[in-house]
């Protein structure tokens, strides 16, 4: 037991040094980048119809391999995970006067999404246990104007994908997975990005494995590859040069390619995929059996049939057993030097909803005169989102290269808290 004074109250901090960043490439990847410049070809795309459209050597092998990895009949490699779900988004058809129902509990880019597509938005609640969207909810929401789900496997814990895409075929609608930070996790057998109609993963540097920016699109329709191709690559040019698109509907075109150089990483980082996630799961599994020890704090469980590949680590609190809410605890372990998030902003919440004003200054898409829905981004209908920001907090430094020690130190820190736990609660009633 750590019998010190908290570092809050002025104490000695339990860690003094930062956290090491993210790094996930060695020698490898240095020596395809230098292969990559020794040729010179930075880019192989061209937007109009001839080979080129299709993108560089590094590109067209690195979509073969994620293709093979996951088993689906495309990869698409993009320049981001967001350009991959605005792609998504619009190669499903979304439109003024739809909406589609996502989670708020997700990365700002998710529900952007949407909106770029001039759609609405529409957010259901999460399960709490696992903080993914709740299937429940989810048909709740359902009205004639809905077009599609966005499911998000949040924090590298699969979402509830078999109810998800029965309530899809209820009613017609189309699954985009937002798998950024699930990359290999699997639900009951199956890669997550596979299941729905269009996956997505991100290579940001932040993620499990990252090329600096990147993304890949999955899917095994051949209709929605072509159109996910012609979005990544200025598809109005390509079809007046003479490919022939399934429709015109959202071809506009933009430039979401990605180069040489990341195409080359993300092949090598592919292949690092599997190694990582298991570093991270033994440094998740060893932090949440030591921490488990401690009364009230819950850790993050897994679904059965399911794998977490731990890209946040969240930590969920009993309000029955500890007397202080999760803002408070974080304040006092960030203090320790321990690096915890607890003031997450729930997507309903930012003013882009709250105000309503994305495009121009007519309000819309949400006022769009082809949109005869209202949006609620209240927090009314969304009630473990409002008690989980109030009672849980995460982590994304539980990875590599982090290792055991470090976790030990974390262990200390949360030792330090329960032992000072009276006190913490006297300085949240009273401010000191
Ligand atoms: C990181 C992330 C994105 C966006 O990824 P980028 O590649 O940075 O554009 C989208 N959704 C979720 C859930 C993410 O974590």
């Amino acid at each position: 037991m750590n019998y010190n004074r908290l570092a809050l109250f002025g104490g000695p901090p339990i860690r003094t040094t930062l956290y090491p960043p993210n790094i996930t490439t060695s020698h490898e990847e240095l020596e395809v980048v230098v292969d990559v410049l020794k040729r010179g070809v930075l880019s192989g795309f061209e937007g109009s119809n001839n080979e080129l459209f299709y993108g560089g050597p590094c590109v067209r092998a690195m979509e073969e391999e994620w293709a093979d990895y996951f088993g689906v009949n495309h990869a698409i490699a993009v320049n981001s995970a967001t350009s991959g779900l605005f792609a998504a988004v619009g190669a499903a058809g979304v439109g003024p006067g739809d909406e589609v129902i996502t989670t708020p509990w997700t990365m700002t880019a998710t529900a952007t999404a949407i909106v770029v597509n001039h759609a609405v938005p529409v957010f259901a609640d999460i399960e709490r246990d696992t903080f993914c969207l709740s299937p429940e909810d989810v048909e709740k929401k359902v009205t004639p104007r809905t077009k599609a789900i966005i499911p998000v496997h949040i924090f590298g814990h699969p979402a509830d994908m078999d109810p998800i895409m029965e309530i899809a075929k209820k009613y017609g609608l189309i699954v985009i997975e937002d798998a950024a930070q699930s990359p290999g996790a699997k639900y009951k057998g199956r890669f997550t990005s596979t299941i729905g109609d269009m996956g997505v993963h991100s290579l940001n540097a932040n993620k499990i494995i990252q090329c600096g920016e990147g993304g890949v699109v999955m899917t095994n329709d051949h209709e929605l590859a072509l159109k996910l191709r012609l979005i990544r690559n200025h598809g109005e040019a390509v079809i007046a040069t003479g490919m022939k698109a399934p429709s015109l509907v959202n071809m506009v075109g933009y430039n979401y390619r990605m180069n040489e150089i990341e195409a080359a990483l993300s092949s090598i980082q592919l292949k690092k995929l599997k190694k990582f996630q298991i570093e991270r799961t033994k440094l998740a599994e060893y932090l949440s059996e030591k921490l488990s020890f401690f009364k009230g704090l819950i850790m993050p469980g897994t679904r059965s049939g399911c794998d977490h590949t731990y890209y946040r680590f969240a930590i969920r609190m009993d309000p029955d057993v500890i007397p202080i809410n999760a803002k408070t605890f974080v304040k006092a372990l960030n203090a320790e030097g321990l690096d915890w998030l607890a003031d997450y902003i729930p997507l309903n919440q930012y003013p882009l909803y709250g105000k309503q004003v994305a495009f121009g200054e007519k309000g819309c898409p949400f006022k769009c005169p082809h949109y005869n829905g209202s949006p609620d981004y209240s927090m009314d209908t969304l009630p473990n989102v409002r008690h989980n920001l109030k009672y849980s907090f995460s982590s994304e430094n539980i990875r590599p290269p982090m290792t055991i020690e470090d976790m030990d130190l974390m262990v200390s820190g949360f030792e330090k808290l329960f032992y000072n736990l009276n006190e913490l609660a006297q300085y949240e009633r009273t401010g000191h």
